[in-house]
């Protein structure tokens, strides 16, 4: 398994600063264990003119056993000890890559900051690249991305022509792209196109796909790319449930950039057609606004923000002087990052009279940051497990959440916060599916944002709340969020539950 880096000298530096980049020293070859193998790390040309760096993985398919990755093929029943994982630029490869070029990975170079920053001209070479779906499909991943891309598929045998070719690329890129970019295209592209891994994929694989796809600005280039869903799909298995959530969180993310709703109105509120931008801030902003109102018209002193998202509510909660005590809750992390990013805005960057760190216990405190104000707690945590936590509160918020939730899981989120959190006031939104015909482009029955898994009618919603209220010994009222059209009623519906 190899990969080659090439540069060339530009006017401003040689082409031996790839070192630099690299942190790997072009005069040394280095070598790093890993628990199937040995990755090598040396630089077959250091010139002023042109430098390469390689990478090669040596496979040890004994380690590979005894590390009990499993290499699932089901082609054959030798497959544990014969296969292509010595030769081929797998999944194996780009744990390699995430280990042995991590910091260049991540775009740090304390050495050089700028030249970490500047896009090179590179040119990438990897010769077996496996991707059944084709070098049309090699060419769409890496085209929009800025590299030229050459995917010639590797005969089966090149002494036998009449056998055909084999699924292997040998693929080379070239562009001017930054480094750290140019490594997490690979890091992200490599197992996409491979198609399976050698580990047991699990949650933290999301987290790894949008780091690596993402920036740390805000999105990066797997939001906008073309076959985003596609890569998504493969890097993750296949497994549905973590490629919603995955598909769920870039979006987010686009949002945040943007700051626009998630579940922004294709139409301004009115149905006339309005700019991306003047549209969805506003149902955003209303919603957020009406929530606020309600909890101060309900006097609440403390408020938990169940399913915060990247904190649009916090902030205004933040600014609110009556409220003593403000906590965000949300599973997703990386939510929570932008969460805590927008709630440190202005934030002394040594650390003073910032809200309390991220993922800390909740510790209840009245006690406020320097100026006075109460310090948001973020924590990880999910709405469908009771948690002591979520306890002492004068109002719950779940401001667009419930309808993130599989149908299933509601009755335990009912029981964590109607039946064991037990807060005084419990505010809910969601979106009304009656005012939806209002959206344009949005298919007959469709829902507002790919991860919901329902969008209810008023009458559903209704339903539900009184159902819920009457179980738990709350009342609930309803109020409209948004303008209400004479028949479809307003985008937004609220419930807000009094004990
Ligand atoms: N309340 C925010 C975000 C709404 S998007 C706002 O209105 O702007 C829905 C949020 O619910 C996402 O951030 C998602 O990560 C979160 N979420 C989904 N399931 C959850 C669960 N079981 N527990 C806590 N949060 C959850």
């Amino acid at each position: 398994m190899l990969l080659t880096i090439t540069t060339h000298a530009t006017t401003a530096r040689p082409a031996t600063d790839l070192g630099f980049l690299l942190h790997k020293h072009p005069d040394r070859v280095q070598s790093f264990e890993q628990s199937f193998g040995t990755a090598h790390l040396f630089y077959p040309e250091a010139g002023e003119e042109r430098c390469t760096a390689a990478l090669l993985l040596e496979v040890d398919p004994q380690a590979l056993l005894r590390s009990r990755t499993s290499v699932s093929t089901p082609d054959f029943a030798l497959a544990q000890y014969v296969n292509d994982r010595p030769y081929a630029t797998s999944s194996l490869f780009t744990v390699a890559l995430g280990k042995v070029l991590r910091t260049a990975l991540r775009g740090r170079c304390d050495a050089r900051p700028e030249l970490a920053a500047t896009p090179l001209p590179l040119e990438l070479r990897l010769p077996a690249v496996p991707c059944r779906a084709g070098a049309e499909r090699a060419r769409a991943l890496f085209a929009p991305l800025g590299w030229t891309v050459a995917a010639e598929p590797v005969p089966l045998d090149p002494g036998l022509p009449g056998w055909g070719d084999s699924h292997y690329l040998s693929l080379t890129l070239t562009g001017t792209v930054r480094l750290s970019e140019a490594l997490s295209h690979l890091y992200v592209l490599l197992p996409a196109m491979d198609g399976h891994k050698h580990y047991w994929v699990d949650e933290t694989e999301i987290d790894k796909l949008l780091r690596a796809g993402g920036s740390d600005e805000g999105p990066g280039w797997l939001s906008g790319h073309p076959e985003r869903d596609w890569i998504t799909r493969r890097y993750l298995g296949r497994r549905e449930r973590y490629v919603r959530t995955a598909l769920a969180r870039l979006a987010e993310a686009d949002d945040l950039v943007e700051d626009e709703d998630a579940d922004a109105p294709r139409v301004e509120e009115d149905g006339a057609a309005a700019p991306r931008e003047e549209r969805a801030a506003s149902l955003a902003d209303q919603r957020a606004g009406a929530v606020l109102s309600v909890l101060r018209s309900e006097e609440a002193r403390s408020v938990i923000d169940l399913g915060c998202g990247p904190g649009r509510l916090l902030e205004r909660l933040v600014a609110d002087a009556t409220l003593e005590r403000i906590t965000g809750v949300d599973v997703s992390t990386v939510s929570l990052e932008h969460a805590h990013r927008r709630l440190c805005k202005g934030c002394d960057p040594n650390g003073r009279g910032r809200h309390r760190p991220l993922f800390a216990d909740a510790v209840p405190s009245r006690s406020g940051g320097q100026d006075g104000r109460p310090r948001p707690e973020l924590l990880v945590g999910s709405v469908v497990y009771r948690d002591r936590r979520f306890e002492g509160y004068d109002a719950a918020v779940l401001m667009e959440v419930i309808e993130h939730l599989d149908p299933s899981r509601l009755p335990a989120m009912e029981e964590v916060v109607f039946g064991a959190a037990r807060p005084r006031v419990v505010v809910v939104t969601t979106p009304n599916a009656e005012y939806n015909t209002h959206y344009e482009g949005l298919a007959e029955g469709a829902f507002r944002h790919g991860d919901h898994r329902f969008e209810w009618t008023r009458a559903e919603f209704t339903a539900w709340a009184d159902r819920v209220a009457a179980a738990h010994g709350y009342r609930v009222r309803h109020l409209p969020v948004g303008a209400e059209h004479p028949e479809t009623g307003a985008p937004t519906q609220m419930g807000v539950f009094t004990s």
